[in-house]
């Protein structure tokens, strides 16, 4: 079976690996992208599609919520899951999440086994 790819947008190298560590260790294929621009190119570019995107929000050229935003203007990632990991916790930070179209909010620091069972319950 292959493997399902995972794309996470993040503008720290250290949050990008610490994440990457946990999807490789749990099976997933992981892309990585250094902000919203970045991960739609990613993204766009291509050839075997990413299952999921697991995306900070603070980050230069293109934030989290605006890459969320472009992603569910498109048809094809309309339905694609979104995980927010981010370093706000305000209730106001989640709504504008979740309005952006985010399925889930996780608050930094990250609980590996957290986030481990939200994307297996979002890819099941
Ligand atoms: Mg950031």
């Amino acid at each position: 079976m292959a493997r399902s790819i995972v794309l996470i947008a993040d503008d720290s190298e250290m949050i990008r690996n610490f994440h990457s560590y946990i999807l490789k260790s749990a099976g997933y294929d992981v892309l990585t992208a250094v902000d919203g621009a970045d991960a739609l190119e990613k993204i766009y570019g291509c050839s075997e599609q990413p299952v999921m995107v697991i995306t900070d929000i603070n980050m230069p050229n293109m934030d989290g919520y605006t890459l969320i935003e472009r992603l569910r203007e498109v048809p094809e990632y309309e339905d694609m899951p979104i995980i927010i990991v981010s370093t706000e916790e305000e209730l106001k930070d989640k709504e504008k999440g979740f309005e952006a179209g985010a399925n889930i909010y996780i608050v930094k620091p990250t609980d590996p086994e957290i986030l481990l069972e939200n994307i297996r319950m979002l890819l099941s």
